[in-house]
């Protein structure tokens, strides 16, 4: 039997990423090739590196989309800021702080983990002990949006430790850019990277990377060559940024065009519209959750716009009805990672997930039979009433 062609069932994606990829993001996807250095392509690449500066909000010459998943811009924000023996402070409150810590140590680099428990955030006084305390630090690195926990991480008061302890400021901002203001230059953030797959609404693939003047200089000074060929910037500039277009790896042609795409979108709305959906659409999940008696892992004024983790009681049972939801309803919702496995759910309304129907406004309910009746519906022999049945 010779294998049948996909046919990817409905879904609706409320999950940690990916989100909903508007049609016009697909259709970018499926148009024809042209050759990564033809002038038309090179024009795409200058397109996309003004889109992405508008959403940076930074005039950084050195903006461009990294060829891999956030992951690889995590990566790369460590291989070419860290050399051996450097120390970098990370703040670790959950997944991706601890992995960014991994990462510090396979370069060689000591990483000072600050750590908080999960669902909250780190405090600036803790960052500003811990730059007491240790001696020179190269850079320190904080999560934006902590999307294992749906913590909202505040970056000013951060930023400005690191100005005054001349340190790089390095922000993973994968799931809060483009739904949640993230302002590079004002902030004085020196090294950010972000995913496409979360609030950008484009397929996973590419992750858009900002690099300061200080973190350039950094680079360009560093005693050791980077460890990654692939990810190392001062050879990549060469290609994306410093318009001598150098031939460095083959652009990931078909996803720089729907990335292009969903930059577009994003433009067309305009950014400030873009951050009061997402507050508004967040605001409303909450208040639904909340009325089925499902609690923000996170306390108020640190909770996501674009991820929301609420704790699951314990009689409820978390796998099975984000199973069924999954497979009667086709909507996908995320389970906790870690010390979280089983006990929260993390519901993502991003970037074109984003919208009224996702949500789960109370007083919207019965209009929309949407979440909190299938919720109530799989919690086994109570009734299937809007509030009823957790
Ligand atoms: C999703 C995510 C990543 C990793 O991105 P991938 O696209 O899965 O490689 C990194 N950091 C945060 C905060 C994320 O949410």
């Amino acid at each position: 039997m010779p294998v049948q062609s996909f046919t990817p069932p409905r879904r609706l994606l409320l999950g940690p990423g990916p989100s909903m990829v508007h049609p016009r993001v697909l259709r970018a996807l499926s148009t024809p090739l042209v050759g990564h250095m033809d002038p038309a392509f090179l024009g795409v690449m200058d397109d996309i590196q003004a889109l992405l500066r508008a959403v940076f909000q930074t005039n950084n010459r050195f903006t461009i989309a990294v060829s891999g998943t956030g992951s690889a811009g995590m990566e790369a924000s460590v291989v070419n800021i860290v050399e051996p023996g450097d120390a970098v402070i990370v703040g670790v409150n959950g997944v991706f702080g601890t992995r960014w810590a991994t990462i510090v140590e396979r370069c060689g680099g000591k990483a000072i983990r600050v750590e908080a428990p999960w669902g909250q955030i780190i405090e600036p006084e803790a960052i500003e002990l811990a730059l007491r305390r240790s001696g020179p630090v190269k850079a320190v690195a904080i999560v934006h949006a902590e999307t294992s926990t749906g913590v909202w991480q505040p970056l000013e008061p951060i930023a400005r430790l690191c100005r005054d302890h001349d340190t790089l400021f390095l922000v993973d901002a994968v799931t809060s850019l483009g739904g949640a203001p993230v302002e590079i230059d004002r902030w004085g953030i020196d090294v950010c990277y972000r995913g496409t797959q979360k609030c950008l609404s484009c397929p996973p693939g590419l992750s858009p990377f900002t690099l300061s003047d200080r973190a350039l200089a950094a680079i360009r000074a560093r005693r050791t060559p980077c460890q990654s060929w692939y990810l190392d910037m001062a050879l990549i500039a060469d290609y994306w940024a410093d318009g001598t277009r150098a031939y460095h790896h083959t652009a990931p042609i078909s996803m720089l065009y729907a990335l292009r795409e969903a930059l577009r979108l994003v433009e067309e709305e305009g950014l400030p519209a873009r951050f009061i959906r997402h507050q508004l659409n967040g605001e409303a999940l909450i208040a639904g959750l909340t009325e089925l008696g499902l609690l923000p892992l996170p306390s108020t004024g640190h909770r996501l716009p674009m991820l929301t983790c609420v704790t699951v009681p314990s009689h409820i049972p978390e796998a099975e009805i984000r199973t069924n939801l999954l497979s009667t309803y086709g909507i996908d919702i995320g389970g906790g990672l870690g010390p979280l496995k089983g006990k929260v759910w993390r519901i993502g309304l991003m970037g074109e997930s984003s919208t009224e129907g996702s949500c789960l406004d109370p007083t919207q309910c019965a209009r929309r039979p949407f979440f909190p009746r299938r919720l109530a519906f799989h919690s086994r022999g109570r009734p299937p009433g809007c509030f009823t049945g957790l």
